[in-house]
């Protein structure tokens, strides 16, 4: 197929290069230079507008920082610009309410469109095995799912449009309650004397068992090799789990949800990146407690 893809940063690039090595033509678009250079070193044909990018493609991939750039590139550069038909697929991390709303204004305008967010990070991206959350009507999930196979391991249908967004923010709030509650276990053991090895050993195979300490262990030399191994580098930055848990605190205000736990860790998560840690990895706030 040949498909646009727009926004060429951490997650991007290695996704588009992955659609190149699927046999797709990619015509590729970015407002950063260094980004571009490097999609044409891995095989994709580079524009300078989005406009121009869309003109004559089957389907549009955008992996952007944030709905109003969504919105923007959406509505302004790829609504009525890309041929009437294309399948339109944003795997960007966005609110649902905007995930929606571009979404209805694209099928008024005669395409389909899904919101698809990933979970996995920069080196899942890179080596295709993300995992996409979809959010969409059973047919524009049936012509979205080839496309995003080739650029990851699972490709689960969450819903209507914007589930896919709904799925991903409930995820990571989940996950950024666990990993808290992860660290401020295993350092009220410490505090009551427990060895953390110990500790381990125990929880991972007692009731408090869950992913953050058997699969990303916040502990240095701790459970499987993780970020808190490498001085808390690479992973999940803290900045990008705030970015999650505010939308989701957005989502559960526009339900009225009450989400105590959540609240929480995005406080936390809040003050930790205040601190100037919004850099590390999210289990660094082992650091802060
Ligand atoms: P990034 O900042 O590295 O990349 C975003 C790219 O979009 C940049 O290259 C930027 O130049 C480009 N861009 C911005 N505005 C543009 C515009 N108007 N037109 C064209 N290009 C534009 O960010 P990233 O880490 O690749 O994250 C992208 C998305 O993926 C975000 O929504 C993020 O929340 C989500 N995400 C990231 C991770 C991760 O580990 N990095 C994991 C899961 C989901």
């Amino acid at each position: 197929m040949k498909i646009a893809f727009i926004g060429l940063g951490n997650m991007g690039g290695g996704m588009a290069a992955n659609l190149v090595k699927a046999g797709h033509a990619v015509n590729a678009f970015d407002l950063s230079a260094d980004a571009l250079a490097r999609a044409k070193e891995n095989g994709c044909a580079t524009f300078t507008s989005v406009r121009e990018a869309v003109a004559d493609v089957e389907a549009v991939v955008s992996m952007l920082p944030n709905g109003k750039i969504v919105d923007s590139v959406y509505e302004g550069d790829v609504i009525g610009h890309a041929p009437a038909g294309a399948i339109l697929l944003d795997c960007s991390t966005i609110d649902v309410a905007t995930a929606r709303k571009v979404t209805a204004d694209a099928t008024a305008a005669g395409y389909e469109m899904v919101d698809a967010p990933v979970s996995g990070g920069i080196a899942a991206a890179n080596g295709g095995t993300l995992t996409f959350m979809v959010g969409g009507s059973d047919s524009a999930f049936a012509r979205a799912e080839p496309i995003l196979a080739a650029m990851g391991k699972a490709v689960i249908h969450a819903g209507a449009s914007g589930a896919g967004q709904a799925a991903k923010i409930c995820n990571n709030m989940l996950l950024g309650a666990s990993m808290i509650a992860t660290c401020e276990a295993f350092m009220l053991a410490e505090k009551l004397g427990l060895d953390l090895q110990t500790f381990y050993d125990i929880s991972s195979k007692a009731s408090g068992q869950n992913w953050s300490m058997t699969s990303y262990c916040p502990v240095p030399g701790v459970g499987p090799q993780s970020p808190a191994d490498n001085d808390y580098q690479g992973g999940f930055a803290t900045a990008l789990m705030l970015k999650d848990l505010k939308l989701a605190m957005e989502a559960a205000a526009s339900v009225d949800a009450d989400v105590p736990m959540g609240e929480k860790a995005a406080a936390l998560y809040e003050a930790f990146d205040k601190a100037g840690q919004g850099g590390l990895d999210f289990s660094a706030i082992i650091k802060m407690l």
